[in-house]
């Protein structure tokens, strides 16, 4: 049975870890230090504080490691703060803010601006399941720019940004702007648990 870590440097890794066993996980474990990393088939980036996440992936020594991992072709998911720590550039980054890499995209930090801090959003992400789906945005990144391996999960459907990309998948990545470990849709969570589970993932193993 795949374990599947959950980076628990910071941020709401807790929720996420809840949500996947609600979707069915049978093996999850906290990441923080490079040991905990030698036991996990795959990896979830919670939401939180990207430029934090950062510093603390460096301070506790998983920056290069978890780097490695997932070029080998780790599965890892990543939501909000998550989806800018698998970003290969940032827009309004700190200077010295280092990602993991692994989705060959350029991604805006805080892209929805202060006056809409957070907001929710019925969009659509038909890759993942049919219907709608309520996407919390907090402080949410987007997608600004993206290379031709990279799929297109989902988009803002209307207002001012419509067009504008939340979620994506390249290979055994995905990522979204949104939070539905803050919702109790575990349709996303199941999603990442098949990618966990389909052949090419396990032959990792
Ligand atoms: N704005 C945060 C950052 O730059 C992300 C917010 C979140 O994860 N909810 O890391």
């Amino acid at each position: 049975m795949p374990r599947i870590g959950v980076l628990a440097l910071q941020g709401d890794f807790r929720e996420h870890a809840i949500s996947l066993r609600d979707a069915g996980a049978v093996s999850i474990s906290f990441v923080k230090n490079p040991q905990d990393l030698q036991t996990i088939d795959a990896l979830l980036i919670p939401g939180g504080e990207s430029t934090a996440m950062s510093k603390l992936a460096k301070a506790f020594e998983v920056l290069e490691p978890i780097r490695d991992l997932i070029a080998k072709g780790m599965p890892v998911y990543g939501s909000c703060a998550g989806m800018i720590m698998l970003a290969s550039k940032l827009v309004d980054g700190n200077s010295d803010q280092e990602t993991f890499g692994g989705l060959d995209i350029t991604v805006r930090r805080n892209a929805f601006g202060r006056q809409v801090d957070s907001f929710e959003a019925q969009l659509h992400a038909p890759e993942i399941a049919d219907g709608e789906f309520n996407a919390v945005f907090i402080r949410a990144p987007w997608v600004e720019d993206f290379s031709s391996d990279v799929e297109v999960l989902a988009r803002i459907e209307s207002g001012q940004h419509k067009g504008a990309v939340v979620a994506v998948k390249q290979g055994n990545v995905i990522a979204s702007s949104f939070h539905p470990e803050l919702t109790n849709d575990l349709r996303f969570h199941k999603y990442f648990i098949k990618l966990v589970n389909q052949p090419q993932s396990l032959e990792r193993l």
